[in-house]
């Protein structure tokens, strides 16, 4: 179905800043770039569609790993700067833009639904889900991805929640306004808790191991599933007792060459300042070296077989900030917590229904401390 708000999300998309912003954002371009340029096995001579291409950076990457074809589609006005890209490098022959909405392109001559071998996009949106463009995905995966080895990429993404300490956020954002030059401002900070927060926050403020409340397997996943409740156990790790602000959420990318389910307890590549995994995959010069174990973003489970090569990324607050930043549900109540104190609730999330590119996301928890007896809380927030 069209979607009334459409025309402003992919105008939104016809900015340069944007672009520029997702391309500089090195966690997410160079393990995308490592993916596709060290898995020549599946990029030789592929079939690729690149969903919502934007500069046709993915499209690059596929046409140097040796990709017979490339389709590049894109609604947005940027598909025309992707078409002078393709041409400026030389490469009209191999890649093929094509501006449209993915769910009403036609496919280039001479190629069939079920030719593509790999979708590769960049789909990922706040906290994952916000924007919603994982449906257009999809769609192109159920209609035009080959049905025996296809392959995603990404092939799975986590979406990953823990306790948060918060204090800066809650100090930035709601407490600063309780005194303004001697003034209580504070009615300014009430809606605040209305929406999540996009901002870093540092691992310091992490006060638990995060739980996974969704983990998507791209090859099977279906739109309506991406609706969901899930329950989650929360528990807190702090030494001293203090509160816990927020809750934080984030996901993690991986990229399996086989498209095969990574498990529960693999752990992701966290990529920390001066990490030399970034260096080493940029500049661009054919095939990096992946020799060493935990380099290029390669994350390999204790005892697995370097066989089983697995690229990840990671938007959490362990690693080098992305520009998807975190994204941070403040607590009306803050927690207190102490080693052990269990926070325990269900978090729901589902499409906004004023706006299908928005998400509503409920959060209902409750504390098991045992020394501290605290009233079941509850908070409902919605996502932008
Ligand atoms: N692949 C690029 C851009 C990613 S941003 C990169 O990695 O840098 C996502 C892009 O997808 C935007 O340019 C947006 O216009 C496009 N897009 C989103 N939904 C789409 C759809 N249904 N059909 C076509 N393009 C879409």
């Amino acid at each position: 179905p069209l979607r009334d708000d459409d025309s402003h999300y992919f105008q939104s998309y016809g900015e340069n800043d944007i672009h520029a912003v997702m391309i500089q954002d090195k966690a997410r371009t160079a393990t995308y770039a490592q993916f596709i340029q060290s898995n020549p096995e599946l990029f030789h001579d592929a079939v690729v569609l690149d969903v919502g291409c934007g500069t046709g950076i993915l499209s690059l990457f596929a046409a140097r790993a040796g990709a017979r074809r490339v389709i590049a589609v894109d609604a947005s006005p940027i598909a025309e700067k992707a078409q002078q890209i393709v041409k400026d490098n030389g490469l009209e022959n191999v890649i093929t833009v094509v501006r449209a909405r993915v769910e009403d392109m036609m496919l280039p001559d001479g190629i069939e639904p079920g030719d593509v071998d790999v979708i590769v996009s960049e789909w990922m949106g706040y906290g994952l889900l916000y924007e919603s463009m994982l449906d257009s995905v999809l769609h192109a995966r159920d209609r035009f991805l080959r049905k025996d080895g296809g392959v995603m990429a990404p092939s799975q993404c986590r979406m990953q929640l823990c306790l948060c300490e918060g204090g800066e956020i809650f100090k930035e954002r709601i407490g600063f306004w309780s005194d303004v030059y001697g003034f209580d401002l504070s009615a300014m900070g009430k809606d605040v808790y209305d929406d999540a927060i996009v901002d870093v926050v540092g691992p310091e403020t992490i006060l638990s191991e995060p739980c996974t409340v969704k983990d998507l397997h791209l090859a099977t996943i279906t739109p309506k599933q991406l609706d969901f409740s899930a329950p989650f156990t929360l528990t807190s790790s702090s030494l001293q007792r203090t509160k816990a602000h927020a809750l934080a959420l984030y996901f993690d990318a991986f990229f399996t060459a086989d498209g095969a389910p990574v498990s529960p307890d693999t752990h992701v590549h966290v990529v920390r300042e001066g990490d030399p995994v970034l260096a080493e995959v940029w500049p661009l010069g054919g095939r990096p070296h992946t020799g060493r174990r935990m380099s290029s973003g390669q994350g390999l489970k204790e005892g697995e077989s370097a066989k089983r090569k697995m690229t990840s990324f990671s938007t959490g607050p362990e690693s080098v900030p992305t520009h998807w930043k975190q994204t941070i549900f403040l607590l009306r109540e803050p927690i207190t917590v102490c080693e052990g104190t269990v926070v325990q609730g269900t978090f729901k999330c589902r499409k906004s229904s004023d706006n299908s590119r928005e998400l509503d996301v409920e959060i209902h928890y409750t504390v098991k401390d045992p020394d501290v007896e605290e009233a079941p809380s509850q908070v409902v927030v919605q996502l932008f």
